[in-house]
């Protein structure tokens, strides 16, 4: 295991679910288990839906989005994360809101709990001020800003995101973007706005910002990975992906901007499904040791500029 264990894609839940749902914390955590193998292939399916032909996968694709939603009554809380996090031995994570459903001050209050808790910023397409306010949540804290062009509905010539890249970089910080198209019409906007390549201009306008592409462009990880290749600038963290494309992503981009995320609690129990993969790689030849150190822990550590263990 590597020196220090970091997870760069984590969100946590308000508990206001958990009042509808009159159970006690061990029975959540029995029926957790009990869930277990569900999930597992859930994890597993997800992956296969990108080889299917583009109607189907659309529709898979809306299901999959929603399926993980009655899962997060069960494991989605601040307690849930960190004891996951202890069970897994993961030492750091980054927290990412997602307003208005979970807000920035909820992520903050929730990270000054637990120094092992790192928030992001994400500045609400409402905010008035989205520099003052980025400034702000970074005066307070925040790590990393966030943009989710398909949950803004907001693509690659949008001025605000233009004006946020432009104080993330003064501010010396790293930019996590969600990338992949998954079709969900519920959750996000548009979701064509998800696609890597379209912000292709950013990366080379912003050539000292770390842009994270988070899950790897999803169903076309190729993609991230030649963005990468081009642009030195560019990471990618393996949330949702399987061990054979994390395998792919070392040999063709080099394991040195790879960045260990799980996405937690979105399927469920994915910090543990998430290391399993890493270590599978190992066993399978396709990274080795110091490599797995790297994915782990070591990338994010010197991104985010953390004292080593
Ligand atoms: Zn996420």
């Amino acid at each position: 295991m590597a020196s220090l264990v970091i997870d760069f894609h984590t969100h946590v839940f308000p508990d206001t679910a958990q009042k509808f749902l009159p159970v006690s914390n061990e029975l959540r955590k029995t029926v957790r288990a009990w869930l277990r193998p569900a999930l597992e292939n859930l994890h597993e399916s997800g992956t296969l839906i990108r080889h299917l032909p583009d109607p189907l996968r659309r529709g898979l694709d809306e299901v999959s989005a929603v399926a993980p939603v009655s899962g997060l009554l069960l494991e989605s809380t601040t307690d849930d994360l960190l004891e996951t996090m202890d069970v897994n031995e993961v030492d750091v994570a980054l927290v990412i809101p997602h307003p208005p459903t979970v807000s920035n001050d909820f992520v903050l209050e929730v990270c000054a709990r637990d120094e092992r808790l790192l928030p992001v910023a994400y500045v609400p397409k409402d905010a008035p001020k989205p520099v003052a306010t980025l400034k702000a949540l970074v005066g307070r804290g925040a790590r990393a800003l966030k943009i989710h062009p398909a949950a803004d509905g907001e693509g690659p010539d949008s001025a605000r995101y233009k004006k946020l890249l432009k104080a993330a970089t003064e501010q010396g910080l790293p930019v996590i973007l969600h990338t992949g198209c998954m079709h969900s019409s519920l959750l996000f906007k548009d979701s064509s706005l998800s696609e890597a390549s379209l912000y292709a201009p950013w990366f080379k306008e912003f050539p000292k910002t770390p842009f994270v592409l988070a899950h790897m462009n999803w169903h076309a990880p190729g993609v991230a990975m030649n963005l990468a290749i081009e642009y030195p600038n560019v990471y990618v963290d393996t949330s949702w992906q399987p061990s054979e494309v994390i395998g792919e992503a070392v040999r063709r981009m080099g394991p040195e901007r790879i960045l260990f995320g799980s996405d937690w609690p979105l399927v469920g129990n994915n910090i543990a499904i998430g290391l399993e993969r890493i270590r599978e790689c190992v066993r399978m030849g396709l990274m080795s040791d110091e490599d797995a150190d790297l994915i782990l822990g070591e990338n994010a550590r010197k991104l985010l500029r953390i004292e080593g263990k």
